[in-house]
C-alpha cells in the first residue's frame, strides 16, 4: 500500500519531525488522514498525536512556517489547530479514555501511542505514522488497520461490546464509513451494533444527523440504509422511513416494498447529483405511503394523497432530526408535494393549462422535480423503463414549448396589489386578493395571455363585478 502524499505534506512532515526532536516529544500522524492516504482519497484534516503537549508542538510548528500561521489553542482539551495551504492540522497530546454508562464524554488523562490507538473506533482509524528521526514514516499498526484495509473490513480495535457502548456514536460511524468507503462490517462487529442499539439514546440529535447526512452523500447511499435497517439503528432514529418497510398482501393482491423502492430511487438520483437536499427529497418522496395505504377490493392497494401528507411531514421530519428549517426545508417540501404531477402530464390530451401550471408551481425547481421522477422509475421491465423516459422527455419537450410562449417559470404578477388598490381606491382588504387571484388563474387557464394590458382589462372587469368603482382623479 502506498502512502499518497503531496510535496507541500512531506515538508510538513520533515519539519514536524524536526520540531518533535528540539522538543524532545514523540509524534505521530494518526486517524482519518492516514486512512484516506493510505486509499488515496483526498483528506484536507491532518491530526498529529504526540506523547506531550500538543499545544507547544503546534506553536513550534508555526513558528517554522512562512507565513507563519495563527494558532488556534483549545485549553480546556489541551489541543491545538492551525491552518496551512489547504490543510487543517490538529494538535493534541496522546491521552487514554475511561468512561462511564450515561455519557459519551470520556474521563480523559494523558496516555501513551498505544493507549491513543486502543481509543479509536476502527482499526482502519488507528494507524499512525511515525514522524521521529528514529524511525521516520513507519507505520505503526497495532490492530492489523493495513490488512483490514485492503481487505476492505471494519473492525473495531477492542471489543466492539465496549467499543460501542462507551460511545454509541461510533456505530452510527461505523455503517457511514461502510457507506462512504463500500466497506463491510466484521460480522462481531456488526452483531455488536445490532446488540447495543438502544445505547444509541445517549447521542445527540444533531451528531446522529450528521452522520446520517454523509451516509446520504455517500455513492450508494443504500448500503448504508440498509445497515441501519437490519441493526435496528434506523428504526430508533428515523422510524417513518423504517416503517416504508414490508408488503401486504390481500386477496391475492401485494403492492412493492417501499423501503427498498426509496433506495433504488436514492441511489439512482445519486448517479445524478451530489445535491444532499434533492437526496433528502427522494429519501422523503413517499414517506406518507404507510399512512394513506388502502385496499379497494376493485383496484387494489392505493395512496391517495400521500404526496400532499407527505409534504405536511417534512417539516416534522426535519424539526426532529434538527435538520435545518428554512428554504431547503422548503425545497424538499415542495418536491415532495409536486412528485406525482409530471407522471399525470404523460397521459394523452395533456391542456396547455396543466403544463402551465407545474411550471408556475415548480418554477426554479422544475428541472430537479425531473431528475426526481426519472429517478422514480424503478421497474425492472427494461422496456417499460425506456418507454418513462421517453414520455418524460415528451413532456419536458411541451414545457419548453409553454414556457416559451407564457413564461411562467418564476411568474410575477403583472398587475401589482398596489396598482389595484390605487385603480379603485381601496384600502389593502379581501377584494385586492381576490382580483390578484382572478388574473392569476386567468392566466394559467389560458384565458388572457401573460401580459399587462391584458391583464389590467380583465381587472377592470373584475372590479365591475365587484361594484368597484374606478377612482379616476
Ligand atoms: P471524516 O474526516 O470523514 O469525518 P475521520 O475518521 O477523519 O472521518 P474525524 O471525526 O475527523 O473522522 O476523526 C479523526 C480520527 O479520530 C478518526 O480517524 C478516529 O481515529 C478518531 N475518532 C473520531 N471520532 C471517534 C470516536 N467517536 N471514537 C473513537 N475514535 C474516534
Amino acid at each position: 500500500m502506498i502512502f499518497n502524499i503531496k510535496p507541500y505534506e512531506r515538508d510538513i512532515f520533515n519539519l514536524l519531525s524536526e520540531c518533535a526532536a528540539e522538543l524532545d516529544v514523540p509524534a505521530y500522524v494518526v486517524g482519518g488522514y492516514v486512512r484516506d492516504r493510505l486509499l488515496a482519497r483526498d483528506s484536507k484534516d491532518m491530526d498529529i498525536v504526540c506523547v506531550g503537549s500538543g499545544i507547544e508542538l503546534a506553536k513550534k510548528l508555526a513558528s517554522k512556517l512562512r507565513p507563519r500561521p495563527r494558532v488556534t489553542v483549545y485549553k480546556r482539551f489541551g489541543t491545538a489547530m492551525l491552518r496551512h495551504k489547504d490543510l487543517e492540522i490538529e494538535f493534541v497530546g496522546a491521552r487514554k479514555e475511561s468512561y462511564r454508562s450515561d455519557s459519551r464524554k470520556p474521563t480523559v488523562e494523558n496516555g501513551t501511542l498505544e493507549d491513543d490507538q486502543n481509543r479509536r473506533d476502527f482499526t482502519i482509524n488507528a494507524l499512525a505514522v511515525s514522524l521521529n528521526e528514529r524511525d521516520f514514516g513507519t507505520i505503526i499498526d497495532p490492530f492489523n488497520g493495513l490488512k483490514h484495509l485492503e481487505e476492505k473490513r471494519l473492525k473495531t480495535p477492542l471489543e466492539p461490546g465496549k467499543t460501542f457502548s462507551d460511545d454509541p456514536l461510533r456505530m452510527m460511524r461505523g455503517i457511514r464509513f461502510a457507506s462512504q468507503l463500500n466497506f463491510e462490517l466484521d460480522a462481531e462487529t456488526l452483531a455488536s451494533i445490532k446488540h447495543n442499539r438502544n445505547r444509541i439514546s445517549i447521542i445527540s440529535k444533531e451528531r446522529i444527523t450528521t452522520e446520517l447526512n454523509k451516509i446520504i452523500l455517500s455513492p450508494l447511499p443504500s448500503v448504508g440504509f440498509k445497515l441501519l435497517f437490519d441493526t435496528g439503528l434506523l428504526h430508533l432514529i428515523f422510524p417513518e422511513m423504517a416503517n416504508l418497510y414490508g408488503v401486504e398482501v390481500r386477496n391475492g393482491k401485494g403492492h412493492k416494498d417501499n423501503f427498498y423502492h426509496t433506495l433504488e430511487v436514492l441511489d439512482n438520483i445519486s448517479k445524478h447529483t451530489d445535491d444532499l437536499w434533492l437526496r433528502w427529497a427522494a429519501i422523503l418522496h413517499d414517506i406518507a405511503k404507510p399512512p394513506t395505504k388502502r385496499f379497494e377490493p376493485q383496484h387494489g392497494w392505493t395512496f391517495h394523497g400521500h404526496e400532499a401528507l407527505g409534504a405536511a411531514m417534512v417539516p416534522r421530519i426535519f424539526k426532529k432530526l434538527k435538520l435545518p428549517l428554512d428554504h431547503k426545508m422548503k425545497y424538499v417540501q415542495k418536491l415532495v408535494r409536486l412528485h406525482l404531477r409530471p407522471i399525470s402530464l404523460t397521459k394523452e390530451n395533456i391542456t396547455d393549462s396543466a403544463i402551465r401550471r407545474l411550471l408556475f408551481d415548480a418554477g426554479d425547481d422544475l428541472e430537479d422535480l425531473m431528475t426526481l421522477c426519472s429517478a422514480d422509475i424503478t421497474s425492472k421491465n427494461p422496456k417499460k423503463v425506456r418507454r418513462y423516459l421517453a414520455n418524460y422527455e415528451l413532456v419536458k419537450e411541451r414545457l419548453i414549448e409553454v414556457e416559451e410562449k407564457d413564461h411562467l417559470r418564476n411568474w410575477q404578477p403583472p398587475i401589482s396589489g398596489e396598482m389595484i388598490m390605487e385603480t379603485f381606491n381601496i384600502p389593502p382588504s379581501r377584494p385586492v386578493g381576490d382580483i390578484k387571484n382572478a388574473i392569476r388563474e386567468a392566466i394559467l387557464d389560458g384565458e388572457i395571455p401573460n401580459e399587462f394590458a391584458a391583464a389590467k382589462e380583465f381587472m377592470m372587469k373584475k372590479g365591475e363585478e365587484l361594484g368597484l368603482m374606478v377612482d379616476r382623479v
